[in-house]
């Protein structure tokens, strides 16, 4: 049933809810005088039906509130799709950043290298040797070396 807003000849403004087809029946204030029905802007409600249980804790969630409060309690913020593609772009800069680190870092490395080694290396790149850089954590054995020739 809509909602019609009124006020009295007294200047009190009341609200009553009411079936369509009473919509213009003469109503009246609580304190005993007539009214005119106001003409509003309607509210519009874009409410989205919520009803699920909790993928973390089997609760259901059944308003908005409910489901903040659950977000809430994992830790969770609502999804946003702006967000995947926020996240790509983080991991792609983050990724480039790493990039220019480990080549900064390959080039140090190869600066400190004796000449004679250094220029060992750089005969076997120009002969197509490829170097695949490796992380490596002291104390930690690298599973795999990875050398190819093109
Ligand atoms: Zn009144």
């Amino acid at each position: 049933m809509p909602t019609y807003s009124y006020e009295c000849e007294k200047g009190h403004l009341f609200d009553r809810y009411l079936p369509l087809a009473e919509y213009d029946a003469p109503q009246h204030c609580s304190c005993g005088a007539g009214s005119r029905q106001l003409i509003l802007a309607p509210q519009i409600m874009v409410r989205k039906d919520i009803h699920y249980d909790s993928p973390i804790d089997g609760r259901p969630i059944t308003s908005e509130r409910a489901r903040a409060d659950d977000l809430a309690r994992s830790n969770c913020i609502p999804y946003d799709p702006g967000m995947k593609q926020d996240a790509a772009c983080r991991r792609a800069e983050a990724d480039a950043a790493l990039e220019r680190r480990i080549d900064d870092t390959v080039e140090a490395e190869i600066e400190k290298m004796p000449s004679e080694k250094r220029e060992r290396l750089q005969r076997e790149l120009d002969g197509g040797m490829e170097v695949e850089p490796l992380r490596l954590t002291p104390g930690v054995k690298p599973l795999r070396v990875t050398t190819g020739h093109a």
